[in-house]
């Protein structure tokens, strides 16, 4: 069964799917795959903007369970977004694709500062945007900027790349009974305490009807099906 052709899609890729097996920093050859995937989404006509995470390099949470000020740790966060998001601008330019980062933090010798208007058009001109540094704020997470860039966007659906192919009703990797959804409510994913995305950032795409697919980004040409309507990855919606 087909599902909806999309048009312009926000992609989120937390830190972790650039570290690859390591579990942390950036790995080129993760990225270099990820990077083709991206192209072959631009070839096929779609309009893609991206937000990436940081947690392969830091984590706000993580440095405030050892002392650290919370909001210092998190904008030390919002700035490990900033290197990833050059490292992957970097990986597609190299690909020849268009792109732009624009950054929630102004670091303008870097990024563009964030203008939702700019950012519009840059999509409109076929180029990828990659949004830096979160929504800007400490206490947030990039998985609830991804959901909100997505609405201002207008973006059709809010994509998000994982290890495995979908949601489970558990981790598939540790609990081997584990089955997946084909699709499923938001409602469902939070009564369940799935974890797809933070409950913020669900919450915000249910609120505002965007569907979420979830899809494995290690599996090449994936990422055009899932946008290409195919019956890959798990689909959040509205309803059954
Ligand atoms: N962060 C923040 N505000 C934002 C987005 C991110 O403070 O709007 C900080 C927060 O400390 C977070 C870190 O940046 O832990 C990295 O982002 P995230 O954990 O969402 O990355 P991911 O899990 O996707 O790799």
């Amino acid at each position: 069964m087909k599902r909806e052709k999309y048009k312009r899609v926000l992609l989120k890729l937390s830190g972790e799917a650039l570290a690859g097996d390591a579990g942390y920093g950036i790995d080129t050859d993760v990225l270099e795959v990820i990077a083709n995937e991206i192209k072959s989404m631009r070839e096929a006509g779609v309009e893609v903007c991206i937000v990436v995470g940081g947690g392969n390099i830091f984590r706000g949470v993580k440095g405030a369970t050892k002392g650290m000020d919370r909001a210092s740790a998190d904008y030390m966060g919002m700035l490990a977004t900033v290197l990833n998001c050059i490292a992957l601008q970097d990986a597609l330019e190299r690909k020849k694709v268009n792109t732009r980062v624009q950054s929630a933090i102004e670091m303008r010798a870097i990024a563009e500062p964030y203008i939702r208007r700019k950012a519009i058009r840059h999509l409109e001109k076929g180029r990828v945007v990659i949004f830096a540094a979160g929504v800007g704020s400490p206490y947030f997470t990039t998985d609830t900027t991804a959901a909100l860039r997505a609405m201002e966007m207008n973006c059709n659906v809010l994509i998000k790349g994982t290890s495995v192919d979908g949601i489970y009703t558990a981790d598939p990797k540790l609990d081997k009974t584990a089955t997946r959804f084909d699709e499923i409510t938001y409602m469902d994913v939070l009564q369940r305490g799935l974890k797809v995305m933070d409950t913020t950032a669900i919450t915000l795409c249910m609120d505002n009807k965007l569907p979420i697919i979830v899809f494995n980004l290690r599996e090449t040409g994936t990422m055009l099906k899932v946008v290409q309507g195919d019956h890959v990855g798990t689909l959040v919606h509205k309803t059954n």
